[in-house]
C-alpha cells in the first residue's frame, strides 16, 4: 500500500476500534464472542483507542516508519506464495509448506514472522513500562502505529503472491511452469487505491493537502474505501476476531493464505496480467473491511496480553460447552 493509504487505514482502525469489538468473534469457530466478554475487551478497548487517539500526531510517521525508515520491505513485507494450480509439478522450489498446499519460495518474505515477533515485542514494552518505567506509552503507542503497516501490507494480494515477482534469466530458485504478471501491475493497483483514499482522507482531515493534485474530487473507487464510523452497515461490515495467546502467527499465516487466494482471483492464472476489473471494486471493499478489521485484532491481542483477558477465550468454550450438553 502508499503513503496515504497506510495513514488513512491505521486512523480508521483506531475510530472503529470500540465500535468494531461489538462484533468480536472467535477465528477457529467463527462465532460471535458471548456478550460478557464482548462487554469486558470493549472497555479496555475504549482505554486503548483513546491512548492511540492522544498520539494521533505520530501516525503519519510511524504507519510508513517500515517502508522508508526500516526499509525491510523485502524481508518482511511479503509473503509471497504459489501452488500447484499455478505452477504445476513445482513443489521442488518451496522453501516452506503451509496448510499442504501452499509454498513459499526462497526469499519469499516472512510477514507473518515478523508480526508475531514485532506484538510480541509490543507487549513486553509495555509490561517493562509497568515494571521499570523504561519504556514511555509514546514509544510504545509509536510500535502500535507502526506494527499497522505490516498488517494493511498482508491484505494486498500482490504481497503474498510469488507471480508478482518474475524471476531473472539467471534465477534458479522460483517456477518457471506457470505464468507471472508484470511488475508494473503492483504500483498500478496501489495507485488506484491511494487515488481513492486521498479525497476522502483530505475531507476527513486525516491527512492535509500538499499539492495542487492532492484536491481531486472524489472517484468512482472512493466509496468503495470509504468507513464512516456514524453509519452502521459500515459497522456491521468491520468483523475483529479475538486471537489466542499462542495463535497469533498461525492466524496471519491463514490471512496471508486468503490474501494469496484473493490474488488468484484477481490475476487469472492463465492470463494474469490481464487482471479482473469487473470484481476488482467490490474486492477493494472486501480488503478494507478487512484491514480495518484485523488492526483491531492484533492491536487488542497485544493490549490483551498485558490485561491477560485471553482467559475469556477459555471461558467462553466452557460457556458453550455447557449450554449444549
Ligand atoms: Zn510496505
Amino acid at each position: 500500500m502508499k503513503h496515504n493509504t497506510h495513514i488513512y487505514l491505521a486512523m480508521k482502525g483506531i475510530e472503529f476500534l470500540y465500535v468494531g469489538l461489538g462484533n468480536l468473534h472467535y477465528p477457529r469457530s467463527n462465532k460471535k464472542a458471548a456478550s460478557k466478554t464482548i462487554t469486558k475487551i470493549r472497555r479496555e478497548g475504549k482505554i486503548l483507542q483513546r491512548m492511540l487517539m492522544h498520539y494521533k500526531d505520530i501516525i503519519s510517521e510511524a504507519s510508513w516508519a517500515p517502508d522508508d525508515i526500516l526499509n525491510d520491505k523485502s524481508q518482511y513485507h511479503t509473503f509471497k506464495l504459489f501452488t500447484e494450480r499455478e505452477f504445476p509439478q513445482s513443489s521442488s522450489f518451496a522453501k516452506e509448506i503451509h496448510k499442504k498446499d501452499y509454498y513459499r519460495a526462497s526469499g519469499g518474505g516472512g510477514l507473518p514472522y515478523k508480526v508475531d515477533h514485532l506484538a510480541r515485542v509490543i507487549s513486553d514494552m509495555d509490561k517493562l513500562r509497568r515494571y521499570n518505567d523504561r519504556c514511555t506509552m509514546q514509544q510504545i503507542m509509536y510500535q502500535y502505529l507502526m506494527i499497522s503497516h505490516y498488517i494493511v501490507d498482508a491484505h494486498v494480494p500482490m504481497h503474498c503472491d510469488l507471480r508478482d515477482d518474475p524471476p531473472s534469466a539467471k534465477d534458479k530458485t522460483k517456477p518457471r511452469n506457470g505464468k507471472y504478471y508484470t511488475d508494473k501491475l503492483h504500483g498500478q493497483i496501489e495507485q488506484l487505491w491511494e487515488n481513492a483514499v486521498n479525497p476522502i482522507a483530505i475531507k476527513e482531515s486525516i491527512i492535509e493537502v500538499k499539492r495542487k493534485k492532492d484536491k481531486k474530487p472524489p472517484n468512482a473507487l472512493s466509496k468503495q474505501i470509504r468507513f464512516n464510523v456514524t453509519n452502521s452497515s459500515h459497522c456491521d461490515e468491520i468483523k475483529p476476531y479475538l486471537i489466542s495467546e499462542r495463535g497469533l502467527m498461525e492466524y496471519m499465516i491463514d490471512l496471508c493464505i486468503q490474501t494469496k487466494e484473493r490474488s488468484l482471483l484477481l490475476f487469472p492464472i492463465n492470463d494474469p496480467t490481464n487482471w479482473d476489473k469487473q470484481i476488482f471494486p467490490e474486492m477493494t471493499r472486501e480488503i478494507f473491511a478487512q484491514i480495518i478489521s484485523n488492526l483491531i485484532s492484533v492491536w487488542i491481542w497485544m493490549w490483551g496480553r498485558i490485561k491477560s483477558f485471553n482467559h475469556f477465550m477459555f471461558e467462553d468454550i466452557v460457556f458453550s460447552y455447557m449450554k449444549t450438553t
